[in-house]
């Protein structure tokens, strides 16, 4: 696979130099990490489901109109993207108290909130990408204000469309986070969503059980993990009937058809 330029290799996934000036090629790989990387794993298989998952989120977004960098999946880990400047802000937007928020605030996992809360970290692993609020994003020049109007609408967007996608599909969207990303046309700039919509980066909860089937499982050792996200990729409609038991499976027989 890689004789390609790598341009970075972050924790989830590694993004290589792309066909055309403007564009990457955004590899998923099976490493998971949590607690700001202090817990680190592999997750065999992850890497297929969250490259097939966020190929399918991120065109149905497309195509209710919402800008993002995604082009077209080329491969079972790889997918084209465009180029972008990344925003260094982590958007977290929250229906259901969970993780970081019922810490900070004393508020029980699981209660419904009385509206949808949209929170910034900066994406800074240093610093443990640290609660901001638009304050600080003003003041060091993070985004400007337009540019936030842009991500918060387009968050309050993402999430209208996934909470009735998952609600669909007997799963509770409590949380998820996005990263944006700008890209220039001359001296103009347009923010347009970027990095991954996958288990990995939002909490998903079957409505029925409350089960977790998102990364919850890796952080909070509840093992399981693969077949949480197979599920969430099969309810979706992603696996194709008889292949579900083996991710893995799918990947090999993908690649002996040479696809
Ligand atoms: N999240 C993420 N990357 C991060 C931090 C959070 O994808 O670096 C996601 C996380 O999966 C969850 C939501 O953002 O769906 C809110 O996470 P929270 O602030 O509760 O932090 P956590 O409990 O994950 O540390």
């Amino acid at each position: 696979m890689s004789r390609r330029r790598q341009i970075y290799e972050g924790k989830a996934k590694i993004l290589y130099e792309g066909p055309e000036p403007g564009t990457l090629i955004q590899y998923f790989k099976d490493d998971a990490t949590a607690f700001n990387a202090q817990k680190k794993g592999t997750i065999s298989g992850k890497g297929v489901l969250n490259n097939r998952i966020s190929e399918h989120v991120f065109t149905l977004l497309a195509n209710i109109g919402v800008p993002t960098h995604f082009i077209k999946r080329l491969n079972m880990r790889e997918q084209l993207i465009r180029q972008v400047e990344i925003v260094p802000i982590e958007v977290v937007v929250r229906n259901v108290a969970a993780g970081s928020l019922s810490t900070r605030l004393g508020i029980e996992e699981g209660t419904q909130l009385p509206r949808t809360l949209i929170e910034y970290y900066y994406k800074d692993d240093a610093l443990g990408d640290p609660l901001i609020t638009e304050e600080h994003i003003a003041c060091f020049g993070w985004a400007s204000q337009e540019e936030m109007h842009d991500i918060a609408d387009m968050a309050i967007r993402v999430n209208d469309f996934m909470s009735g996608l998952f609600a669909g599909i007997g799963i509770r969207l409590v949380d998820f986070k996005l990263e944006f990303g700008r890209i220039w046309d001359g001296e103009f700039s347009r923010i347009i969503l970027a990095d991954e919509i996958s288990p990995d980066g939002c909490r998903l909860w079957d409505i029925a059980t409350n089960e977790k089937l998102d990364k919850d499982r890796f952080r909070r050792d509840l093992g399981g993990e693969v077949e949480a996200y197979q599920e969430v990729a099969r309810r979706l409609g992603l696996l194709p009937e008889g292949l579900e038991n083996d991710v893995l499976d799918l990947e090999s027989h993908r690649k002996k058809r040479g696809k």
